[in-house]
């Protein structure tokens, strides 16, 4: 379960109103890769770009789950980014083809218990330099609200993993580069990327 536009910075560079409910998307367990696999660039795009997130893994079933309940409710914290074809994207205008390629979830391998704090810095590397940037706490709603909310739509269950958004700075992804998303207290995620067309 991911959510679009839940850093105001990010909304704003892609010439969007800051929601006042959290925009709620999709992506098939078939796109998760791990630490180190290979994010592969689909000949349908021509623009996939990165999203460095912060992923919470859920420990029990939950359904219309009060935000004071919900930390009881995580297992934990992993680095996540939210591969995205950014063209697929603004042409279908719904996100399941643009955000579902496989290899378009990378997901640490290994998770975090304690959460990580609102100033934690969460930034994305490509080949050594930094393009995305912002704190946990730049977040417009927090991870209680927003998995409250996901649990008044849909029950979770052990092992769900909830994409919390992304920072500004989005950017192109080409064959080659490596991109690491790192987030204080919790860890960093490596994925090299290649083409499906070359
Ligand atoms: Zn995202």
């Amino acid at each position: 379960m991911c959510v679009g536009r839940n850093y105001r910075a990010h909304a704003r560079e892609l010439g969007h109103e800051v929601p006042s409910e959290p925009l709620l998307f999709l992506k098939p367990p078939s796109s998760v890769i791990r630490e180190g696999e290979l994010i592969v660039l689909p000949h349908e795009s021509a623009r996939v770009e990165h999203e460095g997130e912060l992923a919470v893994i859920i420990a029990k079933r939950i359904r219309r789950c009060a935000p004071s309940d919900v930390p009881a409710a995580i297992a934990g914290y992993a680095c996540a980014n939210d591969v995205t074809a950014r063209d697929l994207q603004r042409k279908d205008v719904q996100f399941t083809r643009g955000k579902g390629f496989d290899t378009f979830c990378p997901l640490s391998s290994h998770m975090v218990t304690e959460r990580p704090s609102l100033d934690a810095r969460i930034s994305v590397m490509v080949n050594g330099e930094r393009r995305q940037y912002g704190t946990l706490g730049d977040m417009v709603f927090s991870i209680d609200v927003l998995i409250a909310f996901v649990s008044d739509v849909m029950t979770l269950e052990p092992g769900d993993v909830v994409l919390t958004g992304t920072p500004e700075g989005v950017g192109p992804l080409f064959a080659g580069d490596l991109v690491v998303v790192s987030i204080d207290g919790v860890g960093s995620l490596s994925n090299s990327v290649v083409s499906d067309h070359d």
